[in-house]
């Protein structure tokens, strides 16, 4: 198997970036407040289930919400506000659902980033009209 060439990765790597920054953008946009305490300022994307065990997880809205900087940081330790927040709007099956990506791991090529953040910078686009 061939290893990719620096340049290559510096591409994919900025892809991925431009991604998750119009992704995370819209979620903010999306939802205008943190779920878990009403907040407005300090707001961020908040993953309910962690996105290490894939990009798909990422990039999946119903895995993503918008946090506060605190209720974000305090997800980390104690999962449970967010995710009772999630089941009570959401229900057990969508949770399921998300349970079940993790076992989905799924490898972005740098045209699958390029594609996200195009829609994305949309789809922001037209929220903040
Ligand atoms: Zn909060």
């Amino acid at each position: 198997m061939r290893s990719l060439r620096p340049n290559k990765v510096k591409s994919r790597k900025s892809a991925k970036a431009a991604a998750v920054k119009a992704f995370n953008r819209y979620i903010v946009l999306r939802d205008k407040r943190c779920v878990t305490c009403d907040k407005t300022e300090h707001l961020t994307c908040s993953h309910l289930i962690s996105v290490t065990a894939g990009d798909k997880l990422r990039f999946t809205e119903i895995n993503a919400h918008c946090q506060c900087r605190g209720c974000n940081f305090k997800h980390e330790y104690k999962p449970e506000d967010y995710t009772r927040w999630f089941l009570q709007h959401y229900g057990v099956d969508e949770y399921e659902q998300l349970c079940l990506l993790k076992k989905e791991i799924r490898k972005y090529t740098t045209e699958d980033f390029r594609t996200i953040a195009t829609r994305y910078k949309l789809e922001c686009e037209a929220l903040s009209e």
